[in-house]
């Protein structure tokens, strides 16, 4: 019998959510994603239909890399036009780099991608896991007028659905583990699932989904602090290999103004290598020029993240040197909000 209920497809990556006890020993082992409706049966409850597919070897978090954001988003890709929804179960620790990665890949994406995972493995009695992947299911499934509503890549965690590039890792502890500062939520869950349909992304529905698969990791991540020294900082500068640059520097944008550190930043925007200047702040935007500390840096070229998250800025750097963006045009590219990933 044809089926009029939206069709979702779970991707396991790995992470906490996916272990359960094993009733004898205690001990935390891999959960069988075959086995999920049997060990999980209010998923039958749902007006969906769903699938599984795992990681052949799950990973935590902490192991991701390119190679692996490249291996979900082809699952995607393989299965995109007979899902009308993507639920992506990953650990925590890493998962806004990854949805910030994910988002730059699908250009023109028409359908939701949803992170979701767990601070408590779903074999817990007190876990947060059911809740995270019941709800996330359905908000890939929220439809209107036979089409998916939110049509970009989302993080989904304890009650709330966030922009997956605007999110950060807030807390280990409470099952409140991430946040957006600087974006409103997509959409809350609570007696009722509530959309904001003035916050989620609206792609132009003609265009074509493309999918960018070129990631380059050979760059820096750089954070400021008072005392930082010269012969600690040009080395790392100066490596022949670096292909670019995040700073994160203190408030709006502001950092030392001793001459050889301005000089060191110099000398490498005229290598070619971008420098990118995003908040140490967890809300908040670089505005470079508001501060004297800060005016030097916009006069030898330095990069505006704005209120980009360092997890985005550093996926979205990856991802133009990966596409090999000419650096004519890399200021003003990585300075355009390309997903939704900067105001
Ligand atoms: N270390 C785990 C991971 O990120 C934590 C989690 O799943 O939340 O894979």
């Amino acid at each position: 019998m044809a089926t009029t209920q939206p069709n979702i497809l779970l991707v396991y990556t790995g992470g906490t959510i996916g272990m359960i006890k094993d009733p004898e020993t205690g001990a935390l082992k891999s959960f069988d994603f075959g086995n999920l409706l049997k060990n999980i049966p209010e998923l039958k409850l749902l007006d969906c239909a769903m699938e599984t597919i795992s990681f052949d070897e799950p990973i935590d978090s902490s192991n991701m890399n390119p190679k692996y954001w490249v291996q979900i988003a082809e699952i995607i890709e393989r299965n995109y036009t007979s899902f009308d929804g993507f639920v992506v179960l990953h650990g925590s620790d890493t998962m806004s780099y990854s949805a910030s990665a994910l988002s730059f890949m699908f250009e023109n994406l028409a359908k939701p991608i949803i992170f979701t995972g767990s601070q408590l493995p779903i074999g817990d009695l007190r876990t947060d896991a059911k809740e995270n992947l019941i709800t996330s299911i359905q908000m890939a499934a929220l439809q209107k007028g036979g089409k998916p509503i939110i049509r970009e890549v989302g993080l989904y965690f304890e009650y709330k659905l966030y922009r997956g590039n605007r999110t950060t890792k807030i807390n280990a502890e409470h099952f409140e583990a991430f946040e957006s500062l600087n974006y409103p939520h997509l959409a809350e869950s609570g007696v009722h699932l509530k959309v904001d349909y003035d916050a989620i992304y609206k792609p132009n529905a003609r265009k074509k989904l493309v999918i960018h698969k070129n990631f380059e990791n050979d760059i820096l991540l750089i954070k400021l602090f008072p005392g930082v020294s010269e012969s600690i900082l040009k080395p790392l500068f100066e490596n022949p290999f670096i292909k670019g640059v995040v700073l994160e520097t203190y408030g709006a944008g502001n950092t030392t103004t001793e001459v050889w550190f301005t000089e060191l930043l110099k000398a490498t925007i005229k290598r070619g290598i971008p420098v990118i200047n995003v908040t140490q702040c967890s809300g908040g935007s670089v505005s470079m020029g508001q501060y004297e500390t800060s005016t030097q840096l916009k006069t030898i070229g330095v990069i505006s993240g704005k209120d980009i998250t360092t997890e985005a800025a550093l996926a979205k750097l990856m991802f133009m040197l990966g596409e090999k963006v000419s650096i004519k045009t890399f200021k003003t590219i990585f300075e355009t909000a390309l997903r939704g990933e900067m105001s």
